[in-house]
């Protein structure tokens, strides 16, 4: 068994994406070829906004709205300590400081009442300027709350969707919730290509025509005179053309047949392990399908002996990292995220996991308790 099975989506989408992928070497359209603009057009309306503008992969697009918002050195950015690594770094990598907030131990989201915390105890020296509020495993936050607490406070919300394409909260969709927000399109996340690739949304014009001209070395109205200092950091024509034959099996069924997994998954868990919440009027895109339970390592061990894939997403919160050991000195311990880090445990998930494959990791998971 697979942990997450790509060659089982190559297998049914092969003819389409082979087809695909032949059209665009027989182009030599190989950098920003017609392919990108069109699925930037596709992935805009499916979101549900007015710009995507797609990049080189989901880091790059999260450094290129602090770009675009001139977040740098005095600036304070507070970020979730339970996430990968790239929502916290990209905040540290332009020269701002990262402030580490406890998360929900149910959603595995950003905590607002603890953002409000660490607000109201900045040091005097940092300016508050953004939220980064990751979707974790699938889920979007809590963003209700969140966009009230922002714009009381002025502050810029920064949705790091690269795990939440295709989740929803109401009739909205995931990466329309932020002043931008960004997605990866890393092979193994909800909407993956064959190689990295990242995109950014936003309704805000200004912004969209900032964010493209920094993804292309800050280029201006003229090619050759670049006007702001930027990235090369494009979507190679290849993997939109990819893109565009996967986002179609995505809306069509993958996304069903996800939450149909993750549906089973609860119903032979719930009870002997704590299963994923997802609130009211959410769902998921399930990048993970993640428990918490104790003896975690020994658990994870006997099921690794049985053939059963399971990773540990993730054992060390932000403020942990060794990268992060000055920046996290000053800061009060983030209880929940450290709870986290000892007990999740993320089970084998995918669109095409049939529902044998399902009984038989929980079968598996039960008798390793
Ligand atoms: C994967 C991921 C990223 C980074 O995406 P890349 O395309 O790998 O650069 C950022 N944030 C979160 C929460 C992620 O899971």
């Amino acid at each position: 068994m697979q942990f997450r099975d790509l060659n089982r989506q190559y297998e049914a989408l092969k003819p389409a994406i082979d087809a695909a992928m032949l059209r665009v070497a027989a182009s030599g359209a190989f950098i920003m070829g017609p392919q990108v603009a069109e699925l930037e057009q596709q992935l805009a309306d499916y979101v549900g906004v007015k710009h995507c503008i797609t990049c080189a992969n989901g880091t790059d697009a999260l450094s290129l709205a602090l770009m675009a918002w001139g977040i740098g050195p005095g600036d304070a950015v507070f970020v979730p300590d339970f996430t990968f690594f790239s929502s916290a770094e990209v905040i540290a990598h332009c020269g701002a400081t990262p402030v580490f907030v406890d998360v929900e131990t149910d959603t595995y989201n950003i905590s607002v009442d603890d953002l409000a915390q660490r607000f109201a105890s900045l040091p005097p020296h940092l300016t508050p300027r953004a939220v980064v509020a990751v979707d974790l495993f699938g889920l979007p936050a809590n963003y209700a709350t969140l966009r009230q607490f922002t714009q009381l406070h002025g502050l810029l919300l920064l949705e790091d969707g690269a795990q939440g394409f295709g989740g929803s909260l109401g009739s909205r969709r995931a990466c329309s919730f932020g002043d931008i927000s960004t997605t990866s399109f890393f092979p193994a996340k909800p909407l993956g290509c064959y190689g990295d690739g990242g995109a950014l949304f936003t309704d805000n014009d200004e912004w969209a025509a900032l964010l493209r001209s920094y993804r292309v070395h800050g280029k201006g109205s003229d090619k050759y005179d670049n006007v702001r200092i930027g990235l090369n950091s494009r979507l190679d024509t290849l993997q939109a053309a990819i893109l565009q034959v996967k986002l179609k099996a995505f809306d069509d069924y993958e996304l069903d047949a996800v939450n149909r997994v993750a549906d089973l998954y609860t119903r032979h868990l719930e009870g002997r392990v704590v299963t994923p919440t997802v609130p009211e009027a959410y769902r998921s895109s399930w990048a993970q399908y993640t428990v918490q339970l104790d003896s975690r390592d020994a658990v994870q061990a006997r099921l690794k002996a049985d053939g059963i894939p399971s990773m540990v997403y993730y054992p060390k919160p932000m403020s942990a990292q060794t990268a992060f050991a000055q920046t996290a000195s000053w800061q009060a311990p983030c209880h929940n995220a450290a709870h986290l880090a000892a007990s999740v445990l993320s089970l084998p998930m995918h669109p095409y996991m049939n529902p044998d494959e399902v009984a038989l990791v929980a079968e598996k998971l039960i008798a390793a308790l």
